[in-house]
């Protein structure tokens, strides 16, 4: 019945929203695209970029060239990461980049169907096929969440839970302090700057103990952050940790 109710009211949203805006694509404005769309048209998408063979079997870096076997790249050798392994669906680069900056800076909610539909399309089925038992959002500080008024890996999250099916835990991880953003740092300040950032709640973690859990963010790039709240779940129980981002950060 709530599902009903669920999709009933969706459907009346979309309505609303579509009155209001218009079904133009937000990226070239010359086409059309819907709400349900993420206002991304169909031939902009195809200007995303899919991660596919080869790519790093640890932390997914796609690598030019053919390799048929399995890999680490050198990124991965150098550092110590605490996920079993890590995912993206894109590449974080021309059109994909630039939405993810309007999304996450200028609150462009409504290209999120679209940025969350690139990370269902791949992570979703990769999920189903093995077996995992929680989705974890990379928490936000919480002043920069107010600031932002939302925290996009948490939303990621929550509609990654609704298109598998598998429980989304918000509460598990916080994060203690306001890191400087990573964009301008080199690989090894990247790592020491969220070493001591995450830390665990222990009221809301209490059945961590043995779970698999999907930890879920926008962009990856060295894999410092997510590693490091992997690090701090295994602590407190997880048996793996596995992460998925919409796009992946190529470092020059
Ligand atoms: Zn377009
Ligand atoms: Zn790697």
């Amino acid at each position: 019945m709530s599902l009903d109710w669920t999709q009933g009211w969706k459907s009346w949203l979309e309505a609303s929203l579509s009155f209001l805006y218009p079904e133009v694509c937000q990226f070239c404005s010359r086409e059309r695209a819907t709400v349900s769309e993420g206002f991304i048209g169909a031939k902009c998408r195809q200007h995303a970029m899919f991660i596919q063979a080869p790519f790093c079997s640890r932390c997914g870096l796609p690598f030019d060239g053919e390799i048929t076997t399995a890999f680490e790249c050198s990124n991965c050798k150098e550092m110590e990461l605490h996920f079993v392994h890590a995912r993206s669906a894109v590449a974080a680069q021309g059109m994909v980049l630039d939405l993810i900056h309007r999304y996450k800076y200028q609150r462009a909610l409504w290209l999120e169907p679209f940025l969350a539909g690139l990370l269902i399309q791949q992570a979703a089925p990769a999920l189903r096929a093995e077996k995992w038992d929680w989705i974890v959002p990379v928490p936000l500080h919480p002043l920069k969440e107010s600031e932002r008024e939302f925290n996009q890996a948490e939303r990621l999250t929550q509609r990654l839970s609704t298109a598998t099916g598998l429980p989304a835990r918000n509460n598990l991880l916080r994060r203690v302090t306001a890191t400087r953003t990573q964009t301008q740092l080199s690989r090894s300040e990247r790592a020491s700057n969220v070493q001591r950032a995450f830390a665990f709640d222990k009221k809301n973690g209490a059945a961590l103990k043995g779970k698999r859990v999907v930890l879920v963010d926008d962009v990856l790039t060295t894999g410092a952050t997510t590693s490091a709240c992997a690090k701090v779940l295994r602590a407190h129980g997880a048996s793996e940790v596995c992460v998925w981002t919409v796009a992946r950060g190529l470092l020059k």
